[in-house]
């Protein structure tokens, strides 16, 4: 392999600023008051990038948009938001699977505009293989009542804030407790979402997902666009409660999001599930290439 070759197989990390266009990875691009930094007071959705192009975009983009009215931040047109995706994906090779996060926070604490900028990084081996390989998870209790945070009308829920440092200590939690991720079950008993994916879950014939509207949970691109699609692999679709018992009694479990598609869970809480013959065909039909 030349060393061109080598470049394009394994693309290193892009970064593109609004204002300024593409600048080194390592170059700082926040102001030390910005209170993205400072409070976590952002957004951003990520999306996946396949034959060099941001899947869903629009569907991201729409997800953003709503966030932001909720969230009182205003956001550039979305013509500049797309400018700004193109120009940090350009020249991207299109056989990579590329991370594509768009970060939109509210800017430096003094008081201007916000500050927008866009990121692309290669998937980790790590998605790709959890695609192939499917994933452990374990419940874990969120605290409060499933309708507890749609309840609150000053409460912006559902949205994706930069306010992560709770999904991450999640994911931390699974680390020490030897699993790949865990599922959020609300103080009285249903499954949410895990701290980077929403759930889904066969039964029968039918693909479910737990419903956004009245539980504040993060209303998912990746499971909207399969749910939208399950006719087309015989399924029907739905969005439902669902207890950890339920989960346990399905036909197939999975996490869904943007970076690792659909994936399996093959063990919940310790105990071991049987693959489902249907994962393929659901991998297949969202389009995520699985190696
Ligand atoms: N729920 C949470 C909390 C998430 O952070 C994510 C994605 O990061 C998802 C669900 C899945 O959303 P999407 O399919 O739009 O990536």
């Amino acid at each position: 392999m030349s060393s061109v070759e080598k470049v394009a197989a394994h693309p290193t990390a892009r970064i593109a600023v609004l204002g300024r266009g593409p600048v080194p990875a390592g170059e700082p691009v926040l102001r030390a008051d910005d209170l993205g930094v400072l409070r976590g007071d952002g957004l951003f959705e990520t999306m996946h990038l396949r034959h060099g192009r941001p899947w869903l975009r629009d569907e991201h983009l729409a997800r953003l948009a709503a966030a932001a009215t909720a969230f009182e931040l205003t956001l550039p047109p979305t013509a500049t938001l797309i400018e700004l995706l193109d120009n940090v994906c350009e020249g991207w090779p299109a056989q990579v699977e590329g991370a594509l996060r768009l970060v939109c926070t509210r800017g430096p604490e003094v008081g201007g505009p916000p500050t927008v900028y866009a990121t692309l990084t290669e998937v980790p081996a790590s998605s790709r293989a959890a695609r192939r390989d499917g994933i452990t998870v374990a419940t874990l209790p969120l605290g409060v009542p499933a309708d507890a945070r749609t309840g609150l009308d000053w409460l912006p829920a559902g949205i994706k804030s930069t306010s992560y440092a709770v999904n991450s200590a999640a994911r931390r939690w699974a680390g020490r407790a030897g699993v790949d991720d865990v599922l959020w079950i609300s103080s009285d008993g249903y499954a949410l979402e895990g701290p980077t994916a929403n759930v889904v879950w066969l039964t029968g014939g039918t693909l479910c997902t737990v419903p956004a509207a009245t539980t504040g949970i993060l209303p998912g691109t990746t499971v909207a666009w399969l749910l939208g699609h399950a006719g087309e692999v015989g399924l029907t679709a739905d969005e439902r409660m669902v207890t950890p018992a339920e989960l346990h009694a399905a036909d197939g479990v999975w996490f869904s999001s943007s970076v690792r598609g659909i994936i399996e869970v093959h063990t919940l809480d310790g105990v071991r599930r049987d693959r489902s013959p249907r994962t393929p065909a659901l991998q297949a039909l969202l389009g995520f290439p699985v190696v």
